[in-house]
């Protein structure tokens, strides 16, 4: 496919020529016709797969110039850096096009961005918290919004974004189009798309299902958490051979709970990385990991995805991905450079189903090993493990275990209610000195002598 089938005009030739780019990347050939119909779009796809103009050059195309002053176009990212690094793309993209675009972000003065959206803009490319300040400023009118794009949805989530974006959804014109990218699908994704896209399409770049040849993998079946647990420290008293581990949990939670498990054994060699974590406390855990000071380290998918290391010598799985994508991409992190690698897989009962999909995905059945006689078996579980009945689909009960603490408006404790059932009315009535009535059996019952 050449830019020339997707019909776009002039002025992007001109400048998609002034960059040198020949040819459409994989996710733009798929997702430009999508986003140019109007539907809405999830696009599964990571950072430099040439995402960000696989959605700007449908929405540069089809922006008409105008002069209204409110933005047409809104584009969320999770951090500074992207929105600084998006702006650049878009201006580089509509060099020959007279489009008015503004990065607004956090940590920086509120009142010369309300001047600068002032002026009129017809993109913003935000962050969540700056732009909904400005929309509740008024500075900032979204009533005109045609377009919203949210990238790299997984981050924003891992960072405890949700409230920020449905809040921001709430000031949102009904009638719009969403357009989403994630590198990961994750549970907080997919929950967001059921509860606030409409029936969107799903543009990804088939993920190959085939692995490396040089990675050898292998599955344990395991009853729970803590026999999870019991294994990985027996196999990792090994040290030669564990000599650099890589262990995937899906989420924060999960991580903190095996680092501090793992912690008593391994104390000095264990690190861990999760967006909870500041950054340079991910910056050297992620050293102290490449450099063979610590020989473990427990990560979440989505922390781990733009992780560039080599020599991982396992890949452990200490829970079954929902989506196979996510396997084939934490076992890519081992097997490198034409190095051995082996990638470990752990699945309790309820995870039987994430690792079918897998085993289909890949078209093999992965080789079964047993858990070593020395390793105990536990029965205890942990609160995930027992039975719970998700209500999927009901964003009020929707437990987030991402979701910040109370709010602030949270009734303080003497204006709350309590049901003290049946008895109140007596106390109520006692208190009050009200007059018996001879009707109350309950009354006559009590006072009965
Ligand atoms: P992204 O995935 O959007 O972060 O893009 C990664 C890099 O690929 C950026 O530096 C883009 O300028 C570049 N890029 C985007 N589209 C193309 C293309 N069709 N051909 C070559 N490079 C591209």
């Amino acid at each position: 496919m050449s830019f020339r089938d997707l019909n776009l005009n002039t002025p992007l030739y001109n400048a998609i020529d002034d960059l040198g780019f020949t040819q459409p990347t994989p996710i733009q050939a798929e997702a430009f016709n999508v986003v140019a119909s109007g539907a809405d779009m999830v696009g599964i796809a990571q950072t430099g797969t040439g995402k960000t103009f696989a959605y700007m050059l449908p929405i540069l195309k089809n922006l008409k110039f105008s002069k209204q002053e409110n933005p047409r176009v809104l584009i969320l990212v999770p951090t500074r850096e992207l929105v600084v690094q998006v702006v650049d793309e878009i201006e580089k993209l509509a060099k020959y096009i007279n489009t008015r675009v503004l990065g607004v972000y956090g940590g920086t003065n509120i009142n010369t961005q309300k001047q600068a959206v002032a002026q009129g803009q017809d993109i913003i490319v935000a962050t969540p918290g700056r732009l909904y300040d400005l929309a509740v400023s008024r500075v900032l009118q979204l009533k005109s919004l045609e377009r919203l794009v949210i990238d790299e949805v997984d981050v924003m989530l891992d960072l405890g974004f949700r409230h920020q974006l449905i809040n921001i959804f709430d000031i949102l014109p009904e009638r719009r189009q969403n357009i989403m990218f994630s590198a990961t699908m994750t549970e907080d994704v997919d929950a967001l798309i059921t509860d606030f896209f409409t029936a969107p399409q799903k543009v990804s770049i088939a993920i190959s299902g085939t692995p490396l040849e040089n990675i050898s993998q292998t599955k344990y079946s395991v009853p729970n958490y803590y026999t999870k647990l019991n294994l990985l420290v027996h196999l990792f008293q090994d040290a030669e051979t564990y000599n650099k581990a890589l262990v995937f949990v899906s989420n924060k939670r999960m991580a903190d709970r095996l680092f501090e498990a793992l912690d008593e054994f391994f104390n000095e060699e264990l690190c861990v990385i999760h967006s909870n974590k500041t950054q340079n406390y991910r910056l050297r855990s992620i050293e102290q990991f490449r450099e063979g000071v610590n020989r473990i380290l427990v990560a979440t998918d989505v922390m781990a995805r733009g992780l560039d290391i080599d020599n991982v010598s396992h890949v452990f799985n200490f829970d079954t991905p929902d989506y196979p994508e996510n396997y084939m991409h934490r076992i890519g992190r081992t097997g490198r450079a034409e190095r051995e690698g082996q990638a470990i897989i752990f699945s309790t009962e309820k995870e039987q189903e994430g690792l079918e999909k897998i085993e289909t995905l890949m078209q093999m059945e992965i080789p079964e090993l047993q858990i070593p006689t020395e390793v105990v078996i536990s029965t205890e579980l942990i609160e995930e493990e027992r039975t719970v009945i998700k209500e999927r689909n009901n964003p009020t009960k929707r437990k987030d275990i991402d979701a910040p603490g109370p709010a602030f408006h949270e009734k303080s404790a003497k204006n709350s209610k309590e049901n003290l059932g049946g008895s109140y009315k007596f106390k109520i009535a006692a208190k009050y000195k009200k007059p018996k009535t001879r009707g109350d059996k309950n009354y006559n019952k009590r006072n009965k002598k």
